[in-house]
């Protein structure tokens, strides 16, 4: 499904990723955790072309991401991403919000997205929201209707990018339950998070990042009791 090929990337004089070469299978759900600055956010945001790499490859379902002459609308529109920031229209309903890209990007009528989109704030807890404004909703509520919104896109593949890290600690859960429902269902996940409680819930493996190497590759068992790297044991010490 998503394969990085001896990727390196600088910002001027700084590597910020170094020679990272993984792979993630249809249906595996992978946290990549790591430092702060240690470049994970650079690393996923990679994989949709968010940021460019200076060598190497990424490959999405066959596809040569960083190819030249890729149409970036529709390789995004294939690659689901979910950000710390919500990043919703504050103007549309939540039920608007999960209907807008299917209507644009796919030309999906109006009445489809409509039903599509109660199906899925449904799917995420939010059918009586559906006609709220994202201020009149908490940040959690927030979170799942963005999540709702990747979702309506039928990405292969979803991203995300600390997505609970915005949120008061009350919300966390709620936002957690959803991402454990997609797992369960089979998504393809690739997400960077300091939960480490749904790292062990629902990781097939953990990627621990440190200056930009993949220093460790392990199932979440065997990360967490038995981490091999000095820096990964120094990591999980410090955090937990
Ligand atoms: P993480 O998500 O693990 O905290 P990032 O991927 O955001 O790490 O950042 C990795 C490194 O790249 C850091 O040293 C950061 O300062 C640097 N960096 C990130 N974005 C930029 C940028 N646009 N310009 C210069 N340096 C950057
Ligand atoms: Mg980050």
């Amino acid at each position: 499904m998503l394969e990085f090929i001896q990727i390196q990337k600088s910002y001027g004089a700084t590597r910020v990723l170094s020679d990272i070469s993984e792979r993630v299978e249809a249906g595996e759900v992978v946290v990549v955790c790591g430092p702060s600055g240690s470049g994970k956010s650079t690393l996923i945001r990679t994989v949709n072309r968010l940021e460019s790499i200076d060598s190497g490859r990424i490959i999405v379902n066959g596809q040569d991401v960083h190819a030249a002459g890729k149409d970036l609308n529709s390789l995004r529109a294939g690659i689901g991403f979910v950000f710390q920031q919500f990043n919703l229209f504050p103007h549309c309903s939540a039920l608007e919000n999960v209907m807008m890209a299917p209507m644009s990007v796919r030309g999906t009528t109006r009445a489809e997205a409509r039903e599509q989109a109660q199906e899925l704030l449904a799917r995420v807890g939010l059918a009586h929201k559906s006609q709220c404004f994202p201020g009149e909703l908490s940040g959690g509520q927030q979170q799942r209707v963005a999540i709702a919104r990747t979702l309506a896109m039928k990405p292969p593949l979803i991203l995300f990018d600390e997505p609970t890290s915005a949120l008061d600690p009350e919300m966390v859960g709620e936002v957690l339950a959803v991402m454990k429902d997609l797992a369960r269902q089979g998504m393809t996940m690739v997400c960077v998070t300091h939960e480490m409680g749904f790292a062990r819930e629902v990781a097939d493996k953990v990627w621990f990042l440190d200056a930009g190497r993949v220093l460790e590759r392990a199932t979440p068992e065997a990360f967490f009791n038995t981490p091999q790297h000095p820096r990964a044991q120094k990591f999980l010490s410090d955090t937990h």
